[in-house]
């Protein structure tokens, strides 16, 4: 990949600048947590977007992506947005940076990627997190990582139209080889945990579908969780207990009841893999990945026809974990898989998928590995 954006970076541009990289991420566990002042678990991949950058003395960015096979000029003030919507990613992280103090003049660029686009690895994230950290390091801001990590955020909300959360881009910035990391979404305090399961893959497998609900699901599972918390007199479920929920049963929906119920049990099983990761017990991992699952699928029923299948599918073929990863109704399992069952279970899960639903997932098997940084 660098050889490729360097000749690029010479026929666009002449001479050469510096290379910066930053990943795409996996959630181990922690799903429909974060709005809930609870925990997330991701780690950032051996996947990621690689650029190379160089001040150009103008008050101009020059962009080259190779994998669009676009090239975007802009300036840098509010007016300047490219429309491309590639390049909204590096002009929104320009802006985020100089709303914070931050200098930013001038540059070329050219960036690939090996994140696959739209898959729920955050390419976009690792997009922005490339950016934000070469800017902040070329133009030695000193902004600190986390609040890369929020500009990179800002840029989705204020320049992309995704409201999304903190954890995408958090990982990227911040991830670390052998490492996962216990993000506290109510108090942003994280914790990295060793994950370095020798003996076993991780791997993702993308049904590649991705269902249109009418109405609104993911509003519908906030307001439930809502109610509960409101029920039990808590601001999030994340400090609730099963005793608690318990004990407003009769005050609560049958519907709502279950909701909290997965996002109770979810919390527990973060801290427990977490418990687990520290003594190198990969089975108790996985165990708790596949319960995951059930409550996303039979208690928080975000799952999908599809989803199952495969956690079915990984179950029968011995697989150590999987479940959902992402929101759900549809998109990607993630699965923790023995190295010697690992070429039959993709097999069955290529050949299965294929035969019931007329189309393979994608696989994509993934090694947790640092996040951004200056490539040497
Ligand atoms: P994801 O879940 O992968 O983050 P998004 O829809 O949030 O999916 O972001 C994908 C968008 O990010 C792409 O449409 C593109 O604009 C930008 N992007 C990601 N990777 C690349 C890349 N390698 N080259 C150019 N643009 C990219
Ligand atoms: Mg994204």
């Amino acid at each position: 990949m660098k050889s490729q954006i360097h000749e690029q970076f010479e026929k666009h541009f002449g001479g050469e600048g510096s290379f910066y990289a930053s990943s795409g991420r996996i959630n181990l566990i922690g799903e429909h947590t974060d709005y809930n002042g609870s925990f997330v678990f991701p780690g950032a991949i051996d996947k990621c977007i690689m650029a190379e950058i160089r001040k150009n003395g103008t008050d101009k960015v020059r962009v080259f992506s190779i994998d669009i096979n676009d090239y975007v000029e802009f300036g840098l003030n509010e007016e300047d947005a490219p429309s491309q919507s590639w390049a909204r990613y590096i002009f929104g992280v320009c802006r985020e940076t100089i709303k914070r103090g931050g200098k930013v003049e001038g540059f070329d660029a050219v960036f690939a990627g090996n994140v696959p686009l739209g898959a729920g690895l955050s390419s976009s994230a690792a997009l922005e997190s490339t950016f934000a950290f070469a800017i902040n390091d070329m133009w030695e801001n000193g902004i600190d990582k986390f609040e890369l990590a929020r500009i990179g955020q800002s840029t989705e909300h204020n320049y992309c139209g995704v409201k999304c959360g903190i954890m995408d881009q958090f990982a990227s910035v911040m991830g670390k080889k052998g490492h996962l990391m216990r993000l506290d979404c109510r108090s942003m305090e994280f914790e990295y945990f060793p994950f370095d399961p020798k003996g076993y893959k991780l791997v993702l497998v993308d049904s590649r579908v991705k269902h249109q609900l009418s109405g609104s699901p993911y509003n519908d599972r906030r307001n439930s969780c809502e109610r509960v918390a409101a029920a039990i007199g808590v601001e999030f479920l994340r400090e609730a207990t099963m005793e608690q929920l318990e004990s407003v049963k009769d005050k609560v929906s049958e519907e709502d009841y279950m909701r909290a119920e997965y996002v109770i049990g979810e919390t527990s099983r973060v801290l427990e893999v977490c418990e687990a990761l520290q003594k190198g017990d990969y089975e108790t991992v996985g165990a708790k990945m596949y319960e995951t699952h059930w409550g996303m699928s039979k208690l928080y029923e975000v799952s999908c026809e599809e989803l199952d299948y495969l956690a079915e599918l990984a179950k029968e073929c011995g697989v150590t974990g999987c479940r959902i990863m992402g929101g759900g109704f549809g998109g990607c399992t993630i699965n923790l898989v023995k190295d010697e069952l690992y070429d039959s279970f993709i097999e069955k899960a290529k050949a299965g998928f294929n035969e019931k639903y007329g189309h393979e997932p994608q696989i994509y098997p993934v090694v947790i590995s640092d996040g951004a940084h200056k490539c040497c």
